[in-house]
């Protein structure tokens, strides 16, 4: 059985998932935590629940979903993986992030990267990859069919969609991973979002203005 803590960070206003097990096994995915606060906040959680976190994944690599990869990389000896398609998104970081006013410290370069195939274990519990371009070309979800929830980056969002104007975005295609890859999914899905609160893919589905 998996509990998923949800963290906002940075001045973007991400959001930061551990996804853990009943072994205190755990995943973190798009750490964003920028200040020393926030990594302060991330690593006491972990610490007061004694997790051992196993993997550092992303559902794309925008650098609100990025900023804390460093930090989570040089704590627990994790390296970020994420899909192949993202690697670009990812170098670009350091022509732009002082644009938003970081100070961008980049982790290693990732050399293994998510694909459709993989499935994220944790003990017996599963995770599957959802592919879902078009905020990001490579941008991927992680779907727990078991407990009905799915971990879907800046791809949908209550009432609202990823934006599609930064580089390697497209409008239709976003259109399409969400109804192909998302709406098919059942409705009591909760979808935990890259930014604002947690919705539902039912919710979304009769509500969402963009997708009506
Ligand atoms: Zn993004």
């Amino acid at each position: 059985m998996l509990t998923i803590k949800a963290f906002t960070f940075n001045a973007f206003q991400e959001n930061t998932y551990v996804i853990y097990n009943e072994h205190a096994t755990a995943i973190i995915i798009d750490p964003g935590c920028y200040e020393v606060s926030e990594q302060q906040v991330l690593l006491d959680f972990i610490e007061t629940n004694k997790l051992e976190v196993k993997r550092m994944l992303f559902t794309h690599a925008h650098i609100d979903h990025v900023l804390g990869a460093a930090f989570i990389e040089k704590k627990f000896g994790l390296k970020m993986e994420m899909h192949e398609l993202e690697l670009s998104v990812w170098r670009a970081i350091p022509s732009y992030a002082s644009n938003y006013g970081f100070v961008y410290q980049a982790a290693e370069e990732p050399d293994s990267f998510l694909s459709i195939q993989d499935t994220i274990q944790l003990g017996t519990d599963i995770l599957t990859i959802i592919f879902t371009p078009g905020h990001s070309p490579g941008s991927i979800s992680f779907y727990c069919e078991a407990q009905q929830f799915i971990i879907a980056g800046d791809v949908l969002f209550f009432k609202s969609i990823g934006r599609t104007d930064l580089a390697g975005g497209n409008y239709d295609t976003l259109i399409q991973s969400i109804k192909t890859n998302l709406f098919t999914l059942p409705a009591d899905t909760k979808v935990y979002a890259g930014h604002g609160i947690t919705t539902s893919i039912g919710q979304e589905r009769t509500h969402n203005p963009f997708l009506q």
